[in-house]
């Protein structure tokens, strides 16, 4: 099952280029894994956007079928389409869209996808009011503890889209529209609504923004993708307490591979390590000194 773990493959160079200048109208901020994929398991492939990940899930070589979670950046439609048709093909569509949660890093293209696929997307109900135009985020935090990221947050767009009949609520009883193995856990903090998504038999947990493996507030962490399991993103996370809760819920779990919205995937003793010390650390180092979201 472990087969093809980290097998690291760069983007073809003539479409990184055409779709440089296109993503950096938005925001000019890379990783050092900007544009890079990575196929942890022969039917889980996580392609990083410029400092988020999107996990595309299904076996290309069994199956034409698959399901993209999370849709990126703004400005990364075009890109995210081409990852997408040279991993599953031409015309080829996935059967839908699962969103972990619906912050601008994690929604970016996928109002152009869905114009394009026509699919059904899914997230937690409590979301849906942020993906419906109803509602906004409260702002991000820019005073809150930490480096230039966390005060660049302000930025950082937090109205709603607006995805009409195309987004559906998760059914109620963790499954998951057409990932049969997989189960929806509610993983509230970051975002009301916001899910980790996880399959028993080989124990891969696909978290979103519950924990990140990079310290997310700092930029030079960002920039070279330094590993780090840590807390949820500082600057937008608005209830420290159900952060802390959703964390020891994920561990819980005992994942074998995880892979976070943001941060290199991890797996084995590291991850397993990497969480214990977060849970038994939380207080003192995933929740900010300061920052107007701790009461
Ligand atoms: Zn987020
Ligand atoms: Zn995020």
């Amino acid at each position: 099952m472990m087969k093809g773990w980290y097998k690291v493959m760069r983007e073809n160079e003539r479409n990184h280029q055409i779709h440089e200048a296109e993503d950096e109208k938005f925001l000019p901020l890379y990783s050092a894994m900007s544009g890079v994929g990575q196929e942890l398991l022969s039917d889980i492939y996580c392609y990083t956007n410029q400092i988020v990940n999107v996990v595309f899930v299904g076996d290309p070589e069994t199956t034409s079928d698959w399901i993209m979670i999370d849709t990126g950046m703004p400005g990364s439609y075009q890109r995210l389409r081409q990852v997408a048709i040279d991993r599953f093909g031409e015309n080829n569509p996935p059967q839908a869209i699962i969103l972990t949660h619906g912050h601008f890093d994690h929604v970016g293209a996928v109002v152009d996808l869905v114009k394009e696929w026509g699919v059904s997307v899914y997230a937690h109900e409590a979301e849906l009011p942020y993906l419906t135009g109803r509602e906004s985020y409260p702002d991000p935090d820019g005073t809150v503890e930490g480096g230039l990221v966390a005060k660049m947050s302000p930025i950082f767009p937090n109205e709603p889209i607006n995805l009409g009949t195309h987004i559906k609520p998760l059914p109620r009883d963790g499954r998951i529209p057409h990932m049969s193995e997989w189960r929806w856990v509610h993983t509230p903090g970051h975002a009301p609504g916001h899910i980790s998504l996880f399959r028993e038999s080989d124990r891969t947990l696909i978290a979103g923004d519950v924990f990140v493996n990079v310290k997310q507030e700092s930029l030079y962490k960002v920039l070279t993708q330094k590993r780090e399991i840590n807390g949820p993103p500082r600057y937008l996370t608005t209830d420290w307490v159900a952060a802390k809760r959703s964390v020891e819920k994920v561990a819980a779990l005992k994942p074998s591979v995880a892979v976070a919205g943001h941060g290199h995937p991890v797996m084995g003793e590291e991850l397993a390590d990497g969480l214990e010390k977060l849970v038994n650390e939380f207080d003192e180092r995933a929740i900010p000194d300061y920052g107007k979201y701790l009461n």
